[in-house]
């Protein structure tokens, strides 16, 4: 059985942190370099304007730094110590953005930075140690999983897939019917979005590429999203697969 902490991959999660550790120190060093600047304009403003400047930005440190440390435990611990979901929106909506530009002047690609991303975000949701009834969890599925010759529309409805088993698609149908959770292939997006305003899950176990994956979590949020990477033998869209097991620990470790 694979364990559901393995989908945290480490050295991809520590990619990230040592990113957000970086950012954080960036953000320190570029306000008080703002500090020091203006500081003679603000004597002129008033005398005590500073120190009260000073005293602002030090507790914005303060918190920048510990907001930075809690999500450091939070995801070494695997623990939901304080303010997880919070932070996972700050992952999202602030860190993200900055993260990616950090990783492109120090020349790292796209991929392994939204690879990091997605690790830390299953460490967040995995963190939270929620429980969801299997009948509001939803698998996503990209439509490369299926067998490009595969004559069967699975797209909308996955029962009709006669489950031969030339693809992953027969292994995760199974797994959905074995727990009674929803499942679906979606062709892009904007498929995939309608789905979840249908089902309204309050998790959703989602399949696909670095790229579908990050755009996706961050769409959904706060709706709790695990993503799993896809295997590409064949290059990209195209046949590819996916390890069925760790879907299954996945959905072990979150059904209630
Ligand atoms: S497992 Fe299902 S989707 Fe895959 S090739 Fe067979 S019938 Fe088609």
């Amino acid at each position: 059985m694979t364990d559901p902490n393995t989908l945290n991959e480490p050295p991809r999660k520590r990619l990230f942190v040592a990113l957000m550790g970086l950012t954080c120190v960036l953000i320190i060093g570029g306000a008080y370099l703002l500090y020091w600047v203006p500081t003679k304009g603000l004597t002129n403003i008033h005398p005590d304007l500073p120190n009260l400047a000073g005293v602002v930005l030090a507790v914005l440190s303060g918190i920048a730094l510990l907001g930075t440390l809690l999500l450091v435990l939070t995801t070494a611990l695997g623990k939901d110590l304080l303010f997880t979901r919070f932070m996972r929106g700050v992952v999202i909506k602030f860190l993200l953005p900055v993260i990616e530009l950090l990783g492109r002047a120090f020349g790292i690609s796209k991929d392994i930075i939204r690879q990091s991303f997605i690790a830390m975000n299953n460490s967040l949701v995995i963190s939270q140690k929620l429980k969801v009834r299997p009948d509001r969890i939803l698998i996503l599925l990209p439509h490369c999983l299926q067998l490009f010759e595969c004559q069967i529309k699975v797209t909308g409805d996955i029962q009709k897939c006669v489950k031969c088993g030339r693809c992953d698609i027969k292994g995760l149908s199974e797994l959905a019917e074995k727990y009674s959770i929803a499942i679906s292939v979606a062709t892009g997006g904007t498929l995939a979005r309608k789905v979840i305003i249908e089902k309204k899950p309050k998790l959703v176990v989602a399949v696909a590429c670095e790229r579908d994956l990050t755009s996706g979590i961050k769409d959904c949020y706060p709706l709790p999203v695990i993503g799993v990477l896809n295997d590409r033998p064949f290059g990209p869209c195209f046949n590819t697969k996916v390890d069925v097991e760790k879907i299954d620990s996945v959905l072990q470790a979150m059904i209630g």
